[in-house]
């Protein structure tokens, strides 16, 4: 199974400090009974001299709610078309619901897609947009009619069914392409950054309902975003993909607290990089210098002298009058509402970001200083 990754040791060069246990997601409601709602086997996408999607093996559970994550250009739209049947794999194999569709044609495959830019029919009204596949499979007139209402339903836009697009908002749109996406009862619903158009405020509310929805159906939503905040709120596993390939396949949490590489430290929130060096070993564990002390770090097989990389996340640093910590001097304060978000400069000149709940107490002044404490099991080693 690829959702749980190990503690110690990953190919990427990274080792973690002794971790808790990790985060084993919510079990989808019958994993172990029916098949993966999308299995893809060794799929390569290449455009010309571009390899857009690497070998790529991915096993997406029925009834989950799975993203695709990654920068521009690392092959999420591509991996999400391939499913689709908008493009053809170069090599390998995909399978929805157990069934190689390979060389199944988009239009007959039992997926449905909602793309940003809602595709609705300008004059069509609601109601003919979302009854639209169903004319398509020549259902009855009363049937199309019933079960298009019964989808609008759903998205609780009964009431704008004689509208036009143009007379929607943009989130009533979204909503009217989610509800032509169930109508048809697809195995898979594929969202290629379906909020993508909508302002902050509406995105976040879509995002609860979105989320809501899919509980509720136990439809497998597959979702490609750039948006790690609404890839954690959302997901029950993330795929975090770079250059074609998936770099840690994960649950949010676990992708936010263990994360496997450099990269997935840096990209799923914020987090301090903080050089370190490798200064010996002692009966198996690494000797760390970092921030003026020497840490121990279990497992660590580095050699003497290599450099390493040390990630602490914001929140998990105290301010503290004394103790261990390195010492700072605030230079930067985000107010940020519900949070704090203060940032220091330590006497290497390096800066550390910390973040703290916003609980009312007086607000530190720029110039002040503090130590920086944290615990030892906060920090990820990365020797690449
Ligand atoms: P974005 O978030 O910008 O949509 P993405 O992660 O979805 O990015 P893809 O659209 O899958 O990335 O593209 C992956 C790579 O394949 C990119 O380098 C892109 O330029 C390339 N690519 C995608 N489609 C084509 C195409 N039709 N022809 C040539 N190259 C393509």
């Amino acid at each position: 199974d690829q959702g749980e990754s190990g503690p110690v040791t990953s190919p990427g060069g990274c080792v973690y400090i002794t971790r808790p246990p990790l985060d084993q997601g919510t079990p989808m409601q019958d994993q172990h009974t029916s098949p993966p709602a999308v299995d893809l086997r060794g799929v390569t996408k290449r455009f010309g001299a571009v390899t857009a999607v690497d070998r790529l093996d991915l096993t997406i559970r029925s009834g989950e709610f799975f993203t695709m994550l990654g920068a521009s250009g690392c092959g999420k739209t591509t991996t999400l078309r391939l499913i689709a049947g908008f493009d053809l794999p170069t090599e390998g194999q995909i399978l929805i619901s157990g069934q190689d569709v390979s060389e199944v044609p988009a239009y007959q495959r039992p997926v449905h897609t909602v793309f940003q830019s809602y595709a609705l029919f300008p004059h069509m009204t609601i109601l003919d947009n979302v009854a639209f596949p169903l004319k398509v499979r020549r259902l009855t007139r009363a049937e199309q009619r019933d079960r298009a209402m019964a989808a609008l339903d759903m998205v609780q836009m009964g009431g704008l069914a004689d509208r036009r697009p143009a007379q929607l908002s943009g989130g009533q749109q979204q909503r009217a392409a989610l509800a032509r996406a169930l109508v048809s009862e697809p195995a898979v619903i594929l969202l290629d950054e379906p909020l993508g158009a909508l302002d902050l405020k509406l995105r976040k509310e879509m995002q609860h309902e979105l989320k809501e929805m899919q509980r509720r159906l136990g439809i497998t939503f597959v979702f490609v975003t750039h948006d790690q905040e609404e890839a954690l709120t959302l997901s029950d596993r993330i795929a975090l993909m770079q250059g074609g390939r998936i770099i840690q396949l994960d649950t949010p949490a676990n992708l936010y607290n263990a994360p496997n590489t450099l990269y997935a430290a840096s990209f799923i929130g914020e987090t301090n990089l903080i050089p370190a060096r490798v200064v010996g070993h002692d009966n198996g564990t690494g000797l760390v210098e970092a921030l003026g002390r020497t840490r121990r770090i279990e497992g660590l097989a580095a050699p003497a002298g290599s450099a390493v990389t040390l990630a602490l996340r914001p929140e998990r640093i105290r301010r503290e009058a004394g103790g261990e910590g390195p010492e700072g001097r605030l230079v930067g304060i985000d107010f940020i509402g519900t949070d704090l978000r203060l940032t220091y400069a330590l006497a290497d000149g390096s800066r550390m970001v910390v973040r703290e709940q916003n609980r009312g107490t007086t607000i530190p002044r720029i110039g002040e200083t503090a130590r920086l404490g944290h615990d030892d099991d906060d920090l990820h080693i990365f020797t690449t």
